[in-house]
C-alpha cells in the first residue's frame, strides 16, 4: 500500500447517505475518497422507457440473495453513483415528531430513537434546502414543526387528481401536496429543469432534473480538489489493527484485481442490506460476529415497510402524467375508531400496461390490463413494520446474502386500505356520481420475487444507532460503540422505520454526521 491510497475520510457508498455526507465534507479541504461498487448510470433512451426499467429490469442488479428458505431472489434495488436516489420517487418526507418516541402499534412497539425529533429538525431544514424540496408547509395534519418554510411551492396537482383531492376533502380528510425533490419551475416552464414526464418514480431521470444523492452532492463534491470517486470498487471486507479499535485496511475488488486503502475514518454507507453484510463479512479474531457487531444486532431488526399498490379503477380515465404529487396522512397515527397507527397513503407514478405486466393486478372483469391502466389512480400504501430480531440479513458460507423477512404488524396496513376504499367510495363525479369507482386490485409486488419488492427499496434498521452497546452497533453520532474510526450512514441506522419514505431522514442525519465528523477533525 502506499501513502497515495491514505485518505482522511472514505466513504464507501454514494447513495442517500454517503452521497449526502460527501457533499457535506467536502469543502473541509480533507482527503476525502468515494468508493462505488457500480458505475454512473448510463444516459440513454432507455431510462425513461417503462418496459426496459419495470419489464426488464434492466438498471437492476444482477445479483442474486437467497431468502429464508435459500431460494434465491433477485433484489431490486441499483448499484450506480448516486445508489437508489437515482431511481427512486423523491417524495422527501420528514418522520413525524412521534416517530422519535416510542409508538405502541397494534402489533407491538417501534422503539424510540436516541436523539429527538429537535435534534434532527435543521438537518430536516438543510436537507430540505439542499434537494431543492418542493412542498407547502401546514397542510399535512401530522408533519412535526419546521424551523423555516420550503424553498420552493408544492408541485401542483393535475386535474384528476385535482379532483380527488376535492372529493376527499369534502369526505373529511386532509389530502395535501407530497414534498418532491424534483427541479420543476412551473411558473416558468420554459425555464424549467423538469418536463414532467410519466417516468420518474423507478426511472433515473435522462435530463438530471431528479434530485438524486449523484447530481446534488457526489458531483457539485467532485469539484473540490481534495475529494475523488472511484467506481465499480466493490468494498469486500474492512480489516482492523492490532488493538482491533480501528479500521486499518479497505479491502476493494476493482475489475477483478484487488485494491487495498486506508483511512483515518472509515464511513459504511452501502445500503441497508449491503452494509449489514459488509460488517458481518469482516469478521476477524477479535471481532468474530463480524466488525462492530459484539451485540449482535448487526444484520438484525431489518424493515422495510409494509406495501402495497392498489389500483383504484374508476370509469373516468385518468390520463395524469405525473401522479405522485397527492398523499393523506390522516390515518398516520391512528383513528376515532382505531388507536393503532395505521400509516400513509400516497402514489406511485402512473401505471401503464407494460408495467403491470411485470407485476400484474387481478384483472377486473370486462377490463383489458391496458385499459385498467388508463382508468386506474394507482395508490402507494405504507404502513410501519417493527424491529423484529428474526428479521435479518446474514452471509452464507459462499458470500452470497440471505435475507430472512416475515411481516409483521399487518393489521394497522390493512385497516389503511379498508380507509382508501371507504374514502373511494365517497368519491363523486359529474358522469358517473358514486358509481364511478369500480373497486381496488392490488398489484402484484411478488411476482418473480420472493420479498415484497418494496421491502427491498426501503430497506433499514440492521446496523442500528443507541445508547446502549448491549442493545445497538452504533452510538448518537453512527460511530461504531466498538471501532473508532467507523461510522455507518445509509438507512441502516434507524432503530425503527416510520411509515414514510426514509431518503430525507437518511440525508438529514448523514448532514447531522457530517458536522460531527467537521467537529471531530478540526
Ligand atoms: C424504485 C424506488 C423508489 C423509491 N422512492 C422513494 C421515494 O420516493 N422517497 C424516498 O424517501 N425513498 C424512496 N426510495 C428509497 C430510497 O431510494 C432509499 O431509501 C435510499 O436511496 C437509501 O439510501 P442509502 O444511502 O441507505 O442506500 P443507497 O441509496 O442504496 O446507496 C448505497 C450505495 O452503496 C453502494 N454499495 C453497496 N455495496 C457496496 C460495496 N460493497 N462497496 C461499494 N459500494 C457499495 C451502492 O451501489 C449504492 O450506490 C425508493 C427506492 C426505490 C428502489
Ligand atoms: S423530467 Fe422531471 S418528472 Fe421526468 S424524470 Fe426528470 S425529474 Fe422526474
Amino acid at each position: 500500500m502506499t501513502s497515495n491510497n491514505h485518505y482522511d475520510v472514505i466513504i464507501i457508498g454514494t447513495g442517500a447517505g454517503g452521497g449526502t455526507l460527501a457533499y457535506k465534507l467536502a469543502p473541509s479541504g480533507k482527503k476525502i475518497l468515494l468508493l462505488e461498487r457500480g458505475d454512473y448510470v448510463p444516459r440513454e433512451k432507455d431510462n425513461w422507457s417503462t418496459r426496459a426499467v419495470n419489464l426488464e429490469g434492466k438498471y437492476n442488479t444482477k445479483e442474486a440473495w437467497r431468502d429464508s428458505e435459500g431460494t434465491e431472489l433477485h433484489p431490486h434495488t441499483n448499484y450506480y453513483v448516486g445508489g437508489n436516489t437515482k431511481f427512486y420517487g423523491a417524495a422527501l418526507f420528514r418522520l413525524r415528531k412521534e416517530d422519535f418516541g416510542e409508538i405502541r402499534h397494534h402489533g407491538g412497539i417501534s422503539p424510540a430513537w436516541p436523539i429527538s425529533y429537535e435534534e434532527l429538525e435543521p438537518y430536516y431544514t438543510e436537507a430540505e434546502h439542499l434537494y431543492e424540496v418542493h412542498g407547502n408547509r401546514g397542510e399535512d395534519p401530522t408533519e412535526p414543526w419546521a424551523s423555516a418554510p420550503y424553498k420552493y411551492s408544492a408541485v401542483s396537482h393535475e386535474q384528476r387528481i385535482q379532483h380527488l383531492h376535492d372529493d376527499f376533502a369534502r369526505a373529511g380528510l386532509k389530502p395535501f401536496h407530497v414534498p418532491l425533490g424534483i427541479r420543476i419551475n412551473e411558473p416558468n416552464a420554459r425555464k424549467s429543469l423538469c418536463i414532467r414526464c410519466n417516468t420518474c418514480d423507478g426511472h433515473p431521470c435522462l435530463i438530471g432534473a431528479k434530485s438524486d444523492a449523484q447530481t446534488i452532492c457526489v458531483d457539485p463534491a467532485l469539484e473540490h480538489e481534495n475529494v475523488s470517486l472511484v467506481t465499480n470498487a466493490k468494498v469486500m471486507r474492512l480489516e482492523t489493527n492490532g488493538n482491533s479499535r480501528e479500521v486499518s485496511k479497505v479491502i476493494v475488488e476493482r475489475n477483478g484485481t484487488r485494491e487495498e486503502y486506508s483511512g483515518d475514518i472509515v464511513v459504511v454507507s452501502c445500503g441497508a442490506v449491503n452494509s449489514a453484510a459488509l460488517l458481518l463479512r469482516s469478521a476477524n479474531d477479535s471481532h468474530p460476529n463480524g466488525l462492530a457487531n459484539k451485540s449482535d444486532v448487526v444484520g438484525r431488526h431489518y424493515m422495510g415497510h409494509i406495501n402495497s399498490v392498489l389500483m383504484a379503477l374508476s370509469k373516468c380515465p385518468n390520463p395524469t402524467i405525473f401522479q405522485k404529487t397527492l398523499a393523506i396522512n390522516d390515518f398516520y397515527l391512528g383513528s376515532r375508531d382505531w388507536d393503532y397507527p395505521m400509516g400513509h397513503i400516497s402514489f406511485v407514478g402512473k401505471l401503464d400496461a407494460d408495467t403491470l405486466k411485470a407485476g400484474a393486478p387481478a384483472i377486473a372483469p370486462g377490463w383489458t390490463l391496458d385499459l385498467m391502466a388508463k382508468h386506474s389512480l394507482d395508490f402507494w400504501l405504507t404502513s410501519e413494520d417493527l424491529p423484529d430480531p428474526n428479521n435479518r440479513v446474514t452471509v452464507d458460507r459462499d458470500g452470497q446474502i440471505r435475507v430472512s423477512y416475515k411481516l409483521n404488524n399487518v393489521e394497522g396496513h390493512d385497516r389503511l386500505k379498508a380507509q382508501l376504499q371507504k374514502a373511494m367510495k365517497q368519491t363523486n363525479c359529474d358522469v358517473h356520481g358514486h358509481e364511478c369507482h369500480q373497486g381496488l386490485f392490488a398489484r402484484n409486488l411478488y411476482l418473480g420475487q420472493r420479498l415484497p419488492l418494496a421491502a427491498v427499496a426501503h430497506q433499514n434498521g440492521t446496523v442500528r444507532f443507541g445508547e446502549d452497546p448491549k442493545t445497538s452497533a452504533l452510538d448518537r453520532n453512527c460511530k461504531a460503540h466498538e471501532v473508532d474510526n467507523l461510522y455507518v450512514v445509509d438507512a441502516s441506522f434507524f432503530p425503527s422505520s416510520g411509515a414514510v419514505n426514509p431518503a430525507l431522514t437518511i440525508m438529514a442525519n448523514a448532514l447531522r454526521v457530517g458536522d460531527h465528523l467537521l467537529e471531530r477533525m478540526k
